[in-house]
C-alpha cells in the first residue's frame, strides 16, 4: 500500500501551480552534441535522417555526464572557446561511438 502511494507521487504529472518552467533547465551537453553532430554529419558515413541523428544523439548523451544549467528563457549562449579540450574530446568520442553503432545497426 505504501509502495503504491510512493509510485503515484513520482509518476503523477506535476501540478500546474508549481510553476516550474522545465524549459529553463537545460542539459548543456544536448546543445553541444546537437551542434557538433549537425556540423559534422556529412563527414560521417551514416544516414543523416532525423531518426538516425536522434539515435546518435541519444547514444552520445547517455555516454556523457549531464551538464545541467538554469537559463533565463531556455537559451544557452556559449561558444566552443568556453569548452575545455578534454570535454571536446569526450563529446567527439561519444558522438563517434553513436555514429559507429547507428551506422552498423540503423533503426530503419
Ligand atoms: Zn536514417
Amino acid at each position: 500500500m505504501k509502495e503504491k502511494h510512493f509510485q503515484l507521487l513520482i509518476f503523477s504529472p506535476p501540478k500546474a501551480e508549481m510553476g516550474i518552467n522545465m524549459k529553463r533547465l537545460r542539459n548543456f551537453n544536448e546543445d553541444w552534441v546537437k551542434s557538433y553532430l549537425e556540423r559534422n554529419i556529412k563527414s560521417f558515413d551514416v544516414c543523416d535522417c532525423e531518426d538516425c541523428r536522434l539515435d546518435i544523439m541519444a547514444i552520445a548523451l547517455n555516454k556523457l555526464p549531464p551538464q545541467y544549467v538554469v537559463t533565463e528563457k531556455g537559451a544557452i549562449f556559449a561558444s566552443v572557446n568556453e569548452m575545455s579540450h578534454q570535454r571536446m574530446v569526450d563529446l567527439a568520442t561519444a558522438v563517434t561511438e553513436g555514429v559507429v553503432i547507428v551506422s552498423s545497426r540503423p533503426s530503419h
